[in-house]
């Protein structure tokens, strides 16, 4: 937003009256003649233009053209196989980091929809930083996911890595998830798009709101129907937990740009103790829902077995955050 003041403003008082409404602003002095304005960063409350125009001293107020109009326009809530995510209730995704076998994911999918969770997630493809840790069994588990949520009344949501893998993974997942790492892999995202699917998208790891804004934009303006935006923990200095979780960027997403944002505290914190007092605070700032890793055998899972709740803590965390036992 561009303020621009009258000639012979009292710019200190126009300043004051913006900082008082939560507005971060810079001067921009005129050249000879041309009026001063003020520059609001996106880092402001939100404030009424119209309102703005009424401070004197202000001439008028520009609003500078939003770079992601399909976001912006795509409301809180996004229909995920006739649920509403983002809607009155929150939405659990919960399952095993990986899918390892038919047997492991139909032990998991009974516990999940036990403690009252809508989703199944597990991956088929896994994006592992070491080329010898388990890859995933690929198309396979695409059909056990299926054929295993099918048989407990849940929705798949499951993650696509490839371009070339878009078409399969559309058609068992309700839910197509674009990790993290591919965030800005912008051929993943026209494809993703272009398979006409809802789509949860991950942050990246150093992603800015901006840019995970936009990546939105590529799949709504590439075809999707609606765009679930995942905050998952962000790089930090600290390695006390895996990452360090933005609760400011889900109330941002959630408050103010008016999207629906779900919470992963597994790997946003990588320790499955802080599980349920972030999903708390993930609700409390915002979320749409969570996306919580669990597993009959963390010791012996083939990724993430550490953050994984075991079946009764994930009972428990649901039923504190008012999901149905
Ligand atoms: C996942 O959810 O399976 C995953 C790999 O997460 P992320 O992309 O957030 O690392
Ligand atoms: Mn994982």
């Amino acid at each position: 937003m561009v303020i621009t003041l009258q000639p012979f403003a009292d710019i200190d008082a126009v300043r004051r009256a913006l900082v008082a409404r939560g507005l971060w602003v810079s001067l921009v002095r005129s050249a000879q003649g041309a009026p001063s304005h003020f520059v609001v960063d996106p880092g402001s409350s939100p404030a009424e233009p119209s309102e703005l125009a009424r401070i004197e001293g202000v001439a008028s107020v520009g609003a500078a053209p939003s770079p992601h109009p399909r976001v912006d326009a795509q409301g809180p809530v996004v229909d995920v196989r006739g649920l509403a995510v983002g809607g009155a209730r929150p939405v659990f995704l919960c399952g095993p980091c990986g899918v390892e076998s038919e047997d492991q994911l139909q032990r998991i999918a009974a516990v999940v929809a036990s403690a009252g969770a809508h989703f199944l997630r597990g991956g088929a493809f896994k994006p592992r930083t070491s080329p010898y840790a388990f890859q995933g069994h690929g198309s396979e588990a695409l059909r056990w996911l299926r054929r295993t949520a099918d048989r407990h009344g849940l929705r798949v949501v499951t993650e696509v890595l490839a371009e070339g893998d878009v078409p399969l993974v559309a058609e068992h997942a309700d839910l197509m998830q674009v990790g993290s790492r591919n965030m800005q892999n912008f051929a993943l995202l026209k494809a993703v798009g272009r398979a006409g699917r809802p789509v949860l998208l991950k942050r990246a790891m150093s992603a800015t709101v901006a840019e995970w804004l936009l990546a939105g934009e590529y799949l709504l303006v590439h075809g999707a129907p609606g765009v679930v935006f995942c905050e998952r923990g962000i790089r930090s200095f600290d390695p006390s937990t895996r990452n360090l979780l933005d609760l400011g960027a889900v109330a941002l997403l959630s408050q103010v740009h008016r999207v629906p944002v779900v919470v992963d505290p597994s790997h946003a914190t990588g320790r499955r103790e802080l599980v349920g007092p972030l999903s708390k605070a993930a609700l409390a700032a915002g979320a749409a829902g969570v996306m919580i890793e669990c597993h009959d055998d963390p010791g012996g899972a083939l990724s993430d077995g550490p953050q994984a709740l075991l079946p009764q803590q994930l009972r428990d965390v649901l039923a504190s955050l008012g999901g149905t036992v």
